[in-house]
């Protein structure tokens, strides 16, 4: 079965995605318009992305002193994916967009993920100019969001310093009015930058004419100092070079400078670059510091980057789970051509016998189940929340409240979960593939240190959990959690008509009720010290749970047509899932219940 073939299953008839052209929004889309876009993105990432894929390892970003050097591969690239439109392909028609559901746009940009992740930087772009269409002026969204949506400029954002990574309220970037006519300019308020923002991806290359930070700094408060904490950031827009209304460039470069590359474990094909604002190295119009101009109110900075860093989660979700998926295609394609070894029978060994192919045996198999229940499941989930962007955007008042609340307790479990255990899934194709795995002449080791990123970039898988357990499952009193116990109860309820599907109902009822009771005796004493000392655990429990759910769900849709291999295939995996991975939950889920200290009351130098 393709890869292609699991993506249309998942959306056509488990999701029902033909469903949204009934939308106004959708109405001029039907199944060959979606598919026309599946089919344009698949060969566009067979062609100019998967052969360039080791290119971009092997040749990393390199600084000559005045440019940053990238393979030509590279911007072929970027020229195919801005020509096939995707980088506005959920916006309006009038601003060139194709009013794609994000649904097919995100199962469209999966073909790009698992084909080279790191090749191209269009889901920067597209975030960034996403963000300034949610909270930029008409004039912002005109100048600098339409250029990058057609491919012109591209995108970055700039929330990391040095010292403040996980811990964004202590950024040390500082913002100042520019001039007594400062907020006079049509641009925005304009204020000139200094600070140093560090891990900055796509940070500096020539791929495009111009590129557009997006940069979180503190505006001094009255007394010159600035505010403490998170409600003292601000956002702004920082362009490379300084363009006018039209979105021309004026000629004038930007006090924005180069400090050096970073030079990455993976996912080496787009450049990751500690930034100097504001350092006086282009002086501009007069002086040193880096023009920006602010986007929404003093003191939002976060909460309109958050419309950002969000979409960024679910792409990062979808990245981890494609770039799994590719490692499993990989292994699984070589399980099926290794002979290696024979069948053991009663007798033992019958070494005239000739090899068998190593897909024969038994753990070998289960590396590869293990892989797809992982991935498959994953990508499901990542179409899920899509899904329910959609939904968000063009549902009735009630779903689309529904979906709000869904995504914000989903969007952990989406970024986190895959970064887990998508990784774990290239560990396993590295094994299937013996030695050979490790090197690096296949494919599976770059698949390893490519996703090894996404455990630590978008929030750590730390930060991730304590998001989910400090806050998601608390806010509007447990209402997201409560909305999704309702969901997963649903499914359960529909699985118990069928009785193949009932011992794993009854399982998805037990684990939930687990997480339920696990949750409530974390806050029991009401003390965020003990309630969050085993966060991760709850998260990696709450994940299995959800996924479990995601696979009972995808297993009824299966049922109808058992018959064909590829449904016969869901089916096994669900079980595999609930026999292998689901019991797992009750070890992670004993140290939260019970508050356990061990880790957090460990003396540092007992280490
Ligand atoms: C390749 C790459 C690309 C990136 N791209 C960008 C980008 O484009 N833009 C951008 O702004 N940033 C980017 N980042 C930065 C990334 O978001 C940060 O690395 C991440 O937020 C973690 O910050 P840090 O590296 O300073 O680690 P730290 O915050 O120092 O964390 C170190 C460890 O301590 C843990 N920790 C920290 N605080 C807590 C806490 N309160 N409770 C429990 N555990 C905690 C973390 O979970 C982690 O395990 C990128 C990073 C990388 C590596």
């Amino acid at each position: 079965m393709s890869y292609r073939q699991t993506l249309e299953f998942l959306l056509y008839q488990w999701l029902d995605a033909e469903a949204l052209n009934q939308r106004t929004r959708f109405a001029d889309h039907s199944r060959e318009t979606f598919d026309a876009v599946l089919e344009t993105c698949e060969r566009i990432a067979r062609e100019k992305y998967a052969p360039f894929n080791r290119t971009v390892d092997i040749e990393e970003p390199r600084f000559d002193g005045e440019q940053v050097i990238l393979p030509q591969a590279t911007y072929e690239a970027q020229k195919a994916y801005a020509a096939s439109g995707m980088l506005s392909a959920a916006q309006d028609y009038e601003i060139g967009g194709m009013q794609l559901p994000y649904t097919v746009e995100s199962a469209a940009n999966s073909f790009f993920a698992m084909a080279s992740i790191s090749i191209g930087s269009g889901m920067l772009t597209s975030g960034n100019a996403n963000l300034l269409m949610a909270h930029g002026t008409p004039l912002q969204k005109e100048v600098f969001a339409r250029n990058e949506f057609a491919g012109r400029f591209s995108g970055t954002m700039c929330l990391s310093e040095p010292q403040a990574g996980s811990s964004l309220s202590d950024i040390a970037t500082r913002a100042v009015p520019d001039g007594t006519d400062f907020e006079g300019d049509p641009l925005g308020p304009r204020y000139r930058l200094t600070g140093n923002k560090m891990w900055i991806s796509a940070g500096e290359h020539e791929l495009t004419g111009n590129i557009i930070h997006l940069v979180l700094a503190k505006i001094p408060g009255p007394d010159g100092k600035p505010v403490p904490g998170t409600r003292g950031i601000s956002l702004f827009i920082v362009p490379k070079k300084l363009v006018d209304t039209q979105g021309h460039l004026t000629g004038e470069r930007n006090d924005v400078a180069l400090a050096g590359l970073n030079h990455k474990c993976g996912w080496r094909g787009t450049t990751n670059t500690l930034l100097n604002f504001g350092e006086g190295k282009y002086p501009v119009r007069g002086g040193a510091g880096a023009i920006g101009y602010l986007v929404g109110r003093p003191g939002d900075g976060l909460r309109c980057m958050f419309h950002m860093m969000n979409e960024a989660r679910i792409g990062i979700g979808m990245a981890a789970t494609m770039l799994g998926m590719a490692g499993y295609r990989a292994s699984l394609d070589y399980a099926k051509n290794r002979p290696q070894g024979r069948p053991i029978g009663p007798a033992g060994k019958d070494s005239a016998k000739p090899q068998i192919r190593i897909i024969e045996h038994a753990d070998v198999k289960r590396m590869l189940l293990a892989q797809k229940a992982w991935c498959e499941g994953s990508l499901a989930l990542q179409l899920y929340c899509a899904r329910l962007v959609d939904e968000q955007h063009t549902g009735s008042p009630q779903a689309a409240d529904e979906a709000r609340l869904l995504l914000e307790v989903l969007t952990p479990i989406a970024k986190s979960w895959p970064s887990e255990w998508c990784l774990e899934a290239n560990s396993l194709a590295i094994q299937i593939h013996g030695g050979y795995g490790y090197t690096r002449d296949f494919p599976v080791e770059q698949y390893w240190r490519d996703n090894r990123l996404n455990m630590i970039h978008e929030g750590t898988h730390g930060i991730q959990a304590l998001d989910l357990l400090g806050r998601k499952v608390l806010m509007e009193n447990g209402a997201g959690l409560a909305l999704l116990a309702d969901r997963i109860g649903n499914t359960i309820d529909r699985a118990r008509r069928h009785p193949e599907l009932t011992e794993f109902a009854d399982q998805l009822e037990q684990a939930l009720q687990q997480v339920g009771a696990a949750t409530r005796a974390a806050w029991s004493t009401g003390q965020p010290s003990e309630a969050l000392a085993n966060a991760v655990p709850y998260m990696q429990a709450f994940g299995h749970t959800v996924l479990a759910w995601i696979w009972l769900d995808v297993a009824l849709a299966a049922l109808g047509t058992a018959s064909d291999t590829a449904n016969q295939g869901r089916l096994l995996a669900t079980r595999f899932f609930f026999r292998y991975e689901l019991p797992k939950i009750d070890a992670w889920l004993n140290v939260v219940q019970a508050r356990d200290m061990t880790c957090a009351d460990f003396p540092e130098e007992a280490f």
